[in-house]
């Protein structure tokens, strides 16, 4: 037995039963992953025992010779993988990232105009319920409802008019790429900033399979646990180094105290492997997966937000099907397929009931499935969301996708399930 076996019997049984549940369920959340062996062997690392205060070479704790040299490594890494000259590998998470770069351009009062959160953007980009609209006058932006993809005119005209300090891309439920370009263009016309948050796109855009934002934003903020498959945290990146000394500020002591230096060094040992070759194939292969997966939802009947997909994800418009998103994530749990609700754009619903559902295959993808298996998920899903109420029908299907996943093995990848 495992010392955490010894030492607390009740956690042991609860990484145990995530272990199962991970292994045995399909995953389908479009910002989840399964990180490798070595990433979580840097992140339950002695590396948690160190406070490291401050930067490499400038910390306000002794000890921290080793700490630095990881540190330094996640940072020319993450430059290297993204081509740009600055890199902040400190936020213990996304919004953190979101935090500083806000705070290092603005001020409390400040107008940012983000994505609408029920349109596809993030709780950070000026959501009321989030620090962002309670310090930012928010102007939100969102899709056009005829293609469903980012209308710029409306976002044109509401830039001329509220005139925002800083404009920001990003999002956490939009299938389509993004346009960053045409972004720049608008914050230079009324002199705002931009912000490319590609937390969701970061792994693709690392493989070169959507446009980088580094040349056109003036900060790029990032998670390192979707399709970039890294420990859960935060990135942030510039090309202007006279920012990055802001940005820094911003983190610690802005926002932050010690850094988290097992998981930066996760971050550099994930950094390392999306530099090698085999992981342009696997981000491919996730866009090959997703858009296998969306042709086969299609043509079993379900409408997609904005007609399919250039990403990882699709949102699967469920109003045809007389069920709602809340419904069919249920049903689909209990059919071992794990997915979350998710607002369609001008959802009738609201956001906890929700017309739609969010899939992605990003971690499916890791498990090493191919487009042909995406013929079968998508089989499942139907069959699933055609037996909402039928529980022993929900209940043979969970078997056949443990079965289906038992071909898979979780191992291969992410570990032999030690965890002491
Ligand atoms: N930005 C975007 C676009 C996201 O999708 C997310 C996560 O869902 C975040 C930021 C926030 O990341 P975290 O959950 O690490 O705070």
């Amino acid at each position: 037995t495992s010392s955490l076996e010894r030492t607390d019997p009740a956690m042991a049984k609860v990484l145990r039963d995530e272990e199962i549940r991970q292994r045995t369920k399909l995953e389908l959340i479009a910002s989840e992953n399964f990180v490798s062996d070595a990433v979580r062997i840097a992140q339950g690392s002695v590396l948690t025992n160190k406070y490291a205060e401050g930067y490499p070479g400038r910390r306000y704790y002794g000890g921290c010779e080793h700490v630095d040299v990881a540190e330094s490594l996640a940072q020319e890494r993450a430059k290297a993988l993204f081509q740009c000259r600055y890199a902040n590998v400190q936020p213990h998470s996304g919004s953190q990232a979101n935090m500083a770069v806000y705070f290092a351009l603005l001020q409390p009062g400040d107008t940012i105009m983000g994505m609408d959160l029920r349109q596809g953007g993030h709780l950070t980009h000026g959501s009321p319920v989030s620090f962002s609209g309670r310090l930012f006058r928010v102007v939100s932006y969102g899709v056009h409802p005829d293609t469903e993809t980012i209308d710029f005119d409306q976002m044109i005209r509401l830039a001329q008019e509220h005139r925002p300090k800083l404009i920001i891309a990003g999002a956490s439920a939009y299938p389509r790429l993004i346009d960053f370009a045409r972004f720049r263009h608008i914050c230079d016309e009324i002199g705002a900033y931009l912000m490319v948050d590609m937390a969701h796109i970061a792994g693709l855009v690392a493989a070169g399979l959507h446009p980088n934002p580094l040349p056109h934003a003036h900060a790029v903020t990032s998670t390192t646990h979707k399709t970039l498959r890294g420990p859960r945290g935060g990135l942030i990146l510039s090309d202007n180094l006279e920012l990055g000394k802001k940005l820094d500020s911003q983190i610690f002591p802005g926002i932050q105290g010690g850094p988290l230096m097992h998981v930066i060094a996760a971050k550099a040992v994930a950094f390392h492997e999306a530099l090698q070759p085999a992981f342009k194939e696997y981000q491919q292969r996730i866009v090959d997966n997703c858009k296998a997966l969306a042709s086969a939802l299609m043509n079993l009947g379900y409408r997609l937000v904005s007609g399919g997909t250039d990403n990882h994800l699709m949102l699967v418009d469920l109003r045809n099907k007389g069920i709602t998103g809340k419904a069919a994530e249920e049903a689909l749990d209990r059919a071992g397929i794990t997915v979350n609700k998710n607002s369609i754009p001008f959802d009738p619903q609201k956001p906890n009931i929700a017309s739609g559902i969010r899939i992605g295959t990003a971690a499916v993808t890791t498990r090493g499935m191919e487009p042909s298996h995406m013929l079968l998920i998508a089989d499942f899903i139907h069959q699933a969301l055609n037996a909402v109420d039928n529980e022993s029908r929900l209940a043979e299907l969970k078997r056949h996708v443990a079965a289906f996943c038992h071909q898979f093995p979780l191992n291969a990848w992410a570990g032999d399930g030690a965890h002491d």
